[in-house]
């Protein structure tokens, strides 16, 4: 198993990567469009780690007052992780049902519209591109081939973070920045009730129409050092 820093340098080539492809794509995303940023995005504990050792005390500490309200309320709570997804499609089991609502509201994180953490924000926010401005159509408009890309990127995100847990942003970054404090350990029982526990890579989310066009893709990752 690889130490934080080695999966934090693999997370970041991750990112790297992903962020080439949405280079190549043709979509409207940009500063201040935050429609995307509701209360449902989901994040890794890394991920989470790594927006916090990057911002200093003040800032964990506002942060921390504002996912501490946010814990309070409605919000996407998911029940299994993508790998775990992945698994009850190869035994060709359903899912269980999740209910989310984007109405539900923004993320606590978000600050006049605009993200605070933008560079370090968790790949459940960079995979949220779209065609068209999702102010104007009401939902985000993603191909299926990105959708596909999304997944597998995800899947390798959970993987590198395979001690770790999963949940809703606000859930995660409160038990992380919790746990890193030199706090009693009474809520953080209380929070890992909203998390996941992440679960290995065993096979890839990839249809048959698009194994060969996400090869490239594949490599690059297979190269990634740690
Ligand atoms: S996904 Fe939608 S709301 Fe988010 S930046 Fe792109 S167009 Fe804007
Ligand atoms: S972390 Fe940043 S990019 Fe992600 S949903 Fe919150 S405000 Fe938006």
């Amino acid at each position: 198993m690889l130490n934080v820093y080695r999966q934090l340098a693999v997370l970041d080539q991750l990112y790297k990567i992903y962020d080439q492809f949405v280079d190549s794509l043709d979509v409207v995303c940009e500063k201040f469009c935050a429609d995307c940023c509701t209360c449902n995005v989901t994040m890794t504990t890394l991920e989470a780690h790594k927006i916090i050792s990057a911002i200093d005390l003040d800032s964990k500490k506002t942060m921390q007052d504002k996912l501490n309200q946010q814990i309070t309320k409605q919000r996407f709570i998911p029940k299994i992780t993508t790998n775990q997804l992945a698994n009850i499609c190869l035994s060709d089991d359903d899912p269980p049902e999740e209910a989310m609502d984007p109405s539900w509201g923004p993320c606590p994180i978000l600050v006049d519209n605009a993200c605070p953490v933008y560079d370090l924000r968790p790949f459940g926010c960079r995979c949220m591109v779209s065609k068209q401005r999702c102010a104007d159509t009401g939902v985000a408009e993603i191909d299926e081939f990105t959708i596909t890309v999304n997944h597998v990127f995800l899947q390798y995100i959970e993987h590198i973070d395979q001690n770790g847990f999963s949940g809703n942003l606000s859930d995660v970054m409160a038990h992380t920045i919790f746990n890193e404090s030199a706090d009693t350990g009474s809520q953080i029982t209380i929070r890992q009730t909203t998390l996941i526990k992440n679960t290995p890579l065993t096979a890839l989310l990839i249809p048959p129409e698009h194994r060969q066009k996400i090869e490239p893709i594949l490599a690059a990752l297979r190269a990634i050092k740690a």
